[in-house]
């Protein structure tokens, strides 16, 4: 979008850029504490350079995405790496992983002997840590014989690629929660590949934000020393809302959604006719009456952020109560006598907006 030509202001993503600094800090030095180091993952915010920068010269073990581009980026931008490629990759895309990326995680032997080959090529080593999937069902070996056979393989065999260490991921797909219990697990397998390979693993990487209340209980199992960490940098939510776990210390007003009140009036608060499905192909019966209640509409999407219920009102008076493609609707019952046509209202939110509203070529972006 042309901002100098359309002249919009609205909808708008704010980006504190000194809080997102602070929670970088604070995550880096808590994660330190328990002998870990964090690698900060640039993905939820679309490695937008303005963001991206923040991370240069933090505490950071480099930078991680699932995208290269985003680690192309931090390249050009002076960052330090290692630069960890954390989507497994395709086949098609190794000469730019060797090229762009220091690291990346691994579970295919194919794609391992097809990155010796370009690292040959391009005369440049690359990194693996293989990933070991415990009980998630996203990447990584089930058979635990076949991650050894192969650790001890690229120990030996490929003279290109490094093995770094190896790693989990829990909780994307299959909800799995990082415990002590399956951490543990990890800790004994990086063993076990230690004493096939005679050496010391440089990393045993045990998962992402979702491994932090661990690390804030004092319950990581000792011999985890990496995690992979986005949200609890940036919207820095989940912790509190899921994992019971306390953060006080971290902002969660990093980004802040601006949106324009387009239209305001008394209505019913349960749809009038026959139901059938909404503008998604959804029947579920999400509608509950409430009779005669003032609503608003703000100009900004589905387009823009996905989900309406990752998004979370700093006026305690607006509820979100669904959203179209363009619409968003409010309830303002409680905040009528605040909410006026053409009034800005204001949004935290959880990961899923952050990921979208970055990625919108619709949203004017303003950082302080
Ligand atoms: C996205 C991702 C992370 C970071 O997850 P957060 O919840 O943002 O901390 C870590 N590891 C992998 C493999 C990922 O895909």
């Amino acid at each position: 979008m042309q901002e100098n030509q359309l002249q919009k202001q609205y909808p708008r993503l704010v980006v504190d850029l000194k809080k997102l600094r602070h929670n970088i800090d604070e995550i880096v030095d808590r994660c330190a504490g328990c002998g870990i180091a964090a690698t900060g993952v640039v993905k939820g915010f679309n490695g937008l350079p303005e963001i991206l920068s923040v991370y240069k010269d933090c505490g950071t073990l480099g930078i991680a995405s699932s995208r290269l581009e985003h680690l192309e980026q931090a390249g050009k931008l002076g960052l330090k790496g290692p630069f960890l490629s954390i989507r497994i990759p395709m086949l098609s895309e190794i000469p730019d992983l060797v090229r762009i990326a220091d690291w990346s995680l691994e579970s295919e032997r194919i794609v391992l002997e097809a990155i010796e080959d370009e690292c040959r090529r391009q005369k440049r080593r690359h990194g693996a840590i293989l990933m070991v999937d415990l009980g998630d069902l996203r990447e990584g070996f089930w058979n635990k014989e076949e991650l050894l056979a192969l650790a001890e393989e690229t120990e030996r065999k490929f003279e290109w690629i490094d093995l770094i260490g190896i790693g989990t991921n829990l909780n994307c797909y299959g909800s799995i929660a990082p415990t002590a219990e399956n951490l543990q697990q990890l800790v004994d397998l990086a063993r076990q590949v230690e004493i096939r390979i005679g050496r010391k693993l440089q990393i045993v990487s045990g998962g992402s934000t979702t491994s932090l209340p661990l690390v804030y209980k004092g319950a990581m199992p000792r011999g985890i020393n990496h995690l992979r960490i986005g949200e609890a940098m940036q919207t820095a939510a989940d912790l509190e809302a899921f994992w019971g776990v306390s953060t006080p210390e971290l902002h969660k007003d990093v980004f802040t959604l601006q949106a324009e009140i387009v239209e305001l009036k008394d209505k019913p608060s349960y749809p009038v006719g026959e139901i059938r499905v909404d503008g998604f192909g959804k029947t579920e019966s999400k509608y509950v009456d409430r009779g005669i209640r003032r609503r608003a509409i703000a100009a900004v999407g589905r387009l823009d952020f996905s989900f309406c219920s990752q998004l979370l009102p700093v006026n305690s008076g607006i509820e979100v109560l669904g959203a179209s493609s363009d619409h968003l609707i409010l309830d303002v019952e409680e905040a009528k006598n605040e909410i006026k046509m053409g009034s800005i209202v204001e949004f935290r939110m959880y990961y899923g907006p952050m990921l979208y509203l970055t990625n919108s070529g619709y949203i004017s972006l303003v950082y302080k």
